[in-house]
């Protein structure tokens, strides 16, 4: 009816677990549709359809942004994603619980290098309607974060062993070639920069 623009926060888990690396926006994915993360998957891949054929049909001022794995101050200290996890058990001196081996990677982006880009993005001309990768490319397995953390922490947590949950991806990259080109936007912050940050929050969180 007002002719909104309309932001459609997609997911890096489209791309299921990935069988081309780093992932760009054209690659299809490898989802399980019966697997116990397909109804988060397939939603937001079912989400993209209905964005699309809305924009086909009715012209609509869509936006996809396809959301790689993000951290940073005001995330919940139990909502399961492993920074906060992590981070919460290092400065309670409790176990760090990787799953599986820890060789599976991610590429975490600090959100405000991930706010900055939905800004763009909603600026952007109206012919782009996406999907376009947003993350940070670095690339890091679970063990190194697991490390790292419980140093940066100064902590006395032992590492523990868990299972790997299923379908869990292998690795996790975005490819961020069109957000560089079609935004001008790449992330600024690294990783170690923001893990300074989402310590000192959550120190005062758990204090
Ligand atoms: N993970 C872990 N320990 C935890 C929480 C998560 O080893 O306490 C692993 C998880 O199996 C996955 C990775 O860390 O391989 C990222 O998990 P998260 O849930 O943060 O994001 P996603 O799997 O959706 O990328």
């Amino acid at each position: 009816k007002y002719k909104a623009k309309i932001l459609q926060a997609s997911t890096s888990e489209i791309y299921g677990n990935p069988l081309e690396h780093p992932q760009k926006e054209n690659y299809w994915g490898n989802v399980n549709s019966i697997g116990p993360r397909a109804c988060y998957d397939e939603g937001k891949r079912c989400a993209e359809t209905l964005f699309h054929d809305y924009y086909r049909k009715h012209g609509l001022g869509i936006k996809i942004a396809r959301i790689f794995n993000t951290y940073g101050e005001r995330m919940a200290q139990n909502d399961g994603r492993v920074i906060s996890n992590f981070i919460v058990q290092a400065l309670k001196n409790e176990p760090v619980t990787v799953y599986g081996d820890g060789s599976q990677t991610r590429s975490f982006c600090y959100v405000s290098d991930m706010i900055e880009s939905f800004i763009k993005l909603m600026d952007s001309d109206e012919s782009f309607p996406g999907p376009v990768n947003l993350g940070n490319p670095d690339e890091t397995s679970i063990l190194e974060i697991a490390q790292k953390i419980i140093q940066m922490t100064g902590s006395n947590s032992k590492i523990i062993f868990k299972n790997l949950p299923s379908d869990d991806p292998v690795h996790r990259k975005p490819d961020i070639t069109l957000a560089k080109k079609v935004l001008d936007w790449e992330p600024e912050v690294e990783l170690e920069q923001g893990l300074v940050r989402t310590i000192e929050y959550f120190k005062k969180m758990i204090s």
